[in-house]
């Protein structure tokens, strides 16, 4: 099972999210048969989704949403507070060579564009406010920059944000994924977030502490280096779609009745695509015409 570890440090200045999201990107890898370029931005943005979701109290559904002019198109993840995680891209197939450091080349493939960040909340007691939605422009494409960028900016938490993907030839195609993230909390000794900066950028890629059989605290030791921390929550995380056929029954019936009868007659049926995680929901005539009843 995927772990994600909530931690304070330095006496409550930071606060750190540490997760192994292996499972999930090689669910997310199935459900949509992305190319490897696109597995590895996928499995960042769902692991970053998750993170941010983990700091966040207040919320029933958490989006983390890239609309972009590269070869991807856009990437969609919805974490819920329960630690669950869904995510699509528009295009799976999208593909570019290796950059000049021989690494997946995700920056190209997302390109320029915004990077949003949704948040819903109400719904478990019937209200519908309007969502918070926070946007900056996407800086880097790399994903985990984008997320730091956007904590910086949109919400004033300066933080440094780790994320990686590494992929093997075989299934589940996933030798090692998951993040951390750091952010500084209001009043904290400006410093800290320094030392922080300097440690993970003289640490191991965290992809090769997880590959070798790392767990969520070593990618906290990771960023932290020699500060202390305390954990504060150990929590199991998976890839988990909204999507039921009950779902999809009742947006059969929103579509109404005369919709339904021309399926009947010219479908023989109906096929529903979940777009989140490819689940097909197959319903022939007979359960249709059930419906009109
Ligand atoms: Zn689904």
């Amino acid at each position: 099972m995927d772990t994600l570890l909530h931690a304070t440090a330095a006496g409550g200045d930071i606060r750190v999210l540490a997760a192994i999201t292996n499972e999930i990107t090689a669910e997310a890898i199935k459900r949509h048969e992305t190319s490897p370029t696109v597995s590895a931005a996928l499995g960042r943005m769902l692991t970053g989704t998750l993170l941010l979701g983990a700091t966040q109290k207040e919320f029933d559904r958490l989006t983390v949403k890239i609309e972009s002019d590269g070869p991807v198109g856009g990437i969609t993840c919805e974490a819920t507070n329960s630690g669950t995680v869904r995510g699509y891209v528009k295009n799976p197939v999208a593909e570019l060579p290796a950059n000049a450091d021989g690494k997946f080349d995700v920056g190209g493939i997302v390109g320029k564009g915004t990077f949003y960040v949704i948040r819903e909340s109400g719904f478990d007691i019937g209200l519908r406010p309007e969502p918070y939605v926070g946007s900056v422009p996407v800086v880097s494409g790399e994903i985990a920059e984008d997320f730091a960028y956007y904590l910086a900016k949109s919400e004033q938490v300066p933080s440094a944000v780790m994320l990686g993907v590494l992929l093997k030839s075989s299934e589940p195609f996933v030798a090692a994924s998951g993040g951390v993230m750091v952010q500084m909390m209001p009043g904290a000794n400006p410093h800290i977030i320094t030392m922080v900066e300097d440690t993970i950028a003289d640490a191991p890629h965290l992809t090769s502490v997880i590959e070798n059989s790392g767990t969520a605290e070593d990618l906290i030791r990771l960023a932290l280096g020699e500060i202390p921390y305390e954990i504060l929550e150990v929590r199991d995380v998976s890839f988990k779609c909204t999507c039921s056929q009950e779902r999809a029954i009742g947006m059969l019936e929103a579509l109404g009745r005369d919709e339904i009868v021309s399926m009947i007659a010219e479908n023989n049926g109906a096929k529903m695509n979940c777009g989140f995680c490819n689940a097909v929901y197959t319903f022939d005539e007979n359960e249709l015409a059930t419906l009109l009843n």
